[in-house]
């Protein structure tokens, strides 16, 4: 097993792997870069070589996978390996995990104290915090002092999308590694290999912004439409009405709808050679990206779908057509 398993992600593996070499590793590892992009499966690689057993891996600085520790941090049983992510947090305050919006200050004094027991396997300890860009100043502060006075072989990885959400103080006692965002045909790819058809996987990537997270998401919005019709004059309403009924889902999909469209119309306006036709499609983009905006204020994300939709037919073209 290598790192180089976790596509796009090559340079980040690369100086992961430099620490290990140096046997030097930095008691705080930002690791920062958009969502859905492979910074979790990295972490747990990282754990897994920083911790594997079978000694021609370690001199490579790669991990076996299947020695009692590679084994253990894979199934999350690992004494020594902490994932705390919102899941984490909402069982360690019996909450639940969609109400999970930041790390909060009671997580970060529970992960703090565990730093401090002793190791059990005699390796690494890592302690992984998720969505580490919403930590608040209080967050962040109790979470200090134990970066500058680390516990022996213990290492802290802050997950965020911007690392600039994170305090100078925590930045300048940390080494942040940048992700890169994937191209469309490593999303394509990764897709292919969790099963999706090739054609479906080329779609989600088109949209996906070069996250693997969001074109899972999308999956899920084209497996949805799949039998609408969509040059129908009904589509827009039947749009609407095939989404998640729990106002948090339906307006994660009208986010998704609204992106693709806005997505089309806009390849629509660049190929586009008519003046008239041209300045029609910037109207309806400016129309249609206040939309867009409007979706965490307004209490009926399928009415703005809808609206969005009709907009777009009005201007004639076929939008979210993925079955071309
Ligand atoms: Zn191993």
């Amino acid at each position: 097993m290598t790192f180089k398993e976790i596509l796009g992600q090559e340079k980040a593996s690369q100086e992961l792997k430099k620490f290990i070499k140096a046997k030097r590793v930095p008691p705080s590892i930002i690791f920062y870069g958009d969502k859905g992009i492979g910074k979790s499966l990295v972490a747990k690689d990282f754990a897994k070589a920083l911790n594997c057993v079978n000694k021609d891996f370690y001199s490579k600085q790669e991990f076996c996978g299947t020695c009692l520790n590679c084994t253990h941090i894979n199934n999350n049983t690992h004494p020594d390996y902490i994932y705390a992510d919102f899941k984490y947090q909402a069982n360690l305050l019996k909450e639940e995990e969609e109400k999970q919006q930041s790390v909060k200050v009671e997580t970060v004094r529970d992960l703090t104290k565990k730093s401090q027991q002793s190791i059990q396997f005699g390796g690494w300890r890592v302690i992984i915090i998720d969505n580490a860009e919403t930590m608040s100043t209080a967050s962040q502060n109790a979470l200090l002092k134990f970066i500058e006075e680390p516990s022996p072989n213990t290492v802290w990885i802050l997950i965020a999308d911007k690392k600039f959400a994170l305090l100078n103080t925590i930045l300048s006692r940390s080494q942040a590694i940048s992700f890169a965002t994937l191209s469309k045909e490593n999303i394509a790819t990764i897709l292919v290999s969790q099963g999706t058809d090739l054609e479906t996987a080329q779609q989600a990537a088109k949209y996906a912004n070069g996250s693997v997270d969001r074109a899972l998401k999308i999956l899920d919005v084209i497996d949805d439409i799949e039998s609408l019709d969509t040059a129908s004059a009904i589509f827009p309403f039947e749009l609407a009405e095939n989404m998640s009924r729990p106002l948090i889902a339906a307006r994660a999909e009208a986010n998704i709808l609204i992106e693709i469209l806005l997505a089309d119309l806009q390849q629509h306006w660049q190929t586009e050679q008519d003046e008239k036709q041209k300045r029609k499609y910037v109207k309806v983009l400016k129309e249609v990206s206040g939309y867009k905006k409007a979706i965490l204020r307004n209490v009926t994300p399928n009415l703005l779908v809808t609206t969005a939709f009709l907009e777009a037919k009005k201007l004639g073209i076929e939008v979210l057509n993925f079955n071309s």
